[in-house]
């Protein structure tokens, strides 16, 4: 049994004492007996505070970048020790926002997966097929190169790492992807993964989904077999609509 993970990805939304008020009503209205992992991924300028708030309950909290370098002359950047040292669990990395207007590749996205495991952190691994990629059939090809350049060499360690299906079209689009779409495409990233590590690791790794998903369509898609809980945007800014779709992956 996969236990679901729910994440939240707020952005570049929230200043530290919104981000605070946020985190402490997701924490009062989260139900203490939800059976999904809950992480919470505010800006880097808020996650000290955000961390102090719920340092207390079950959330977790996570970055949504990082570099790969532990150290150095890498102005603007954050390393994962910083993260570690800031209570982080988790890392965002290969978000197609980040992909599209940050030029992160595959490449980066290897050395930063690399980066967050040594710092016994866990990366959210983000893939996904953008509209004109699906039109043209082309969405396994896409997502296998991703997976496969993005966590090359990992092997068992991929048991640690989250990955996130996102279509690109469905992120902030409020076009959901259909339920078939979605198994079809987690089951081929498992199988991708089968491929990597083995059927143990396959079978262990979670995959979320991520695109537009709302309270009013996360049962569905959370009970799909291969989804494993969902990567939030949007709506993970308000707390309620948050917590109804944690609530939803049981
Ligand atoms: C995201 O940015 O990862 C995301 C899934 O956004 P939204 O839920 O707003 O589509």
């Amino acid at each position: 049994m996969r236990q679901p993970i729910v994440a939240g990805n707020w952005k570049m939304n929230e200043l530290t004492e919104e981000a605070v008020d946020l985190a402490a009503e997701v924490m009062r209205r989260l139900d203490r007996s939800s059976s999904a992992e809950v992480v919470l991924c505010p800006p880097f300028t808020a996650l000290r505070a955000v961390g102090d708030t719920i340092r207390s309950g079950p959330l977790k909290l996570g970055a949504q970048n990082v570099h790969w370098e532990s150290k150095g002359a890498y102005t603007g950047e954050i390393s994962p020790p910083m993260l570690r040292d800031l209570s982080c669990d988790y890392v965002i990395v290969g978000h197609s926002e980040r992909r599209a207007y940050f030029h992160e590749s595959d490449e980066n996205v290897l050395r930063k997966v690399e980066a967050i495991l040594a710092a016994g952190l866990r990366p959210i691994v983000c893939v996904g097929e953008t509209l004109e990629q699906r039109e043209e059939k082309r969405t396994e090809e896409v997502v296998r190169v991703q997976v496969e350049n993005g966590l090359r060499g990992v092997g068992d360690r991929l048991r640690d790492a989250v990955i996130a299906y996102e279509p690109v079209w469905a992120i902030g689009t409020g076009m959901t992807a259909t339920p078939d779409q979605v198994q079809q495409a987690h089951v081929f990233i498992r199988g991708v993964v089968g491929e990597m590590a083995g059927e143990a690791v396959a079978e262990t790794v979670r995959i979320q989904y991520g695109g537009s998903v709302k309270p009013s369509n996360a049962e569905e898609l959370f009970a799909l077999p291969d989804v494993d809980g969902g990567l939030i945007g949007g709506a993970a800014l308000k707390a309620d609509s948050f917590v109804a779709i944690v609530n939803a992956a049981r």
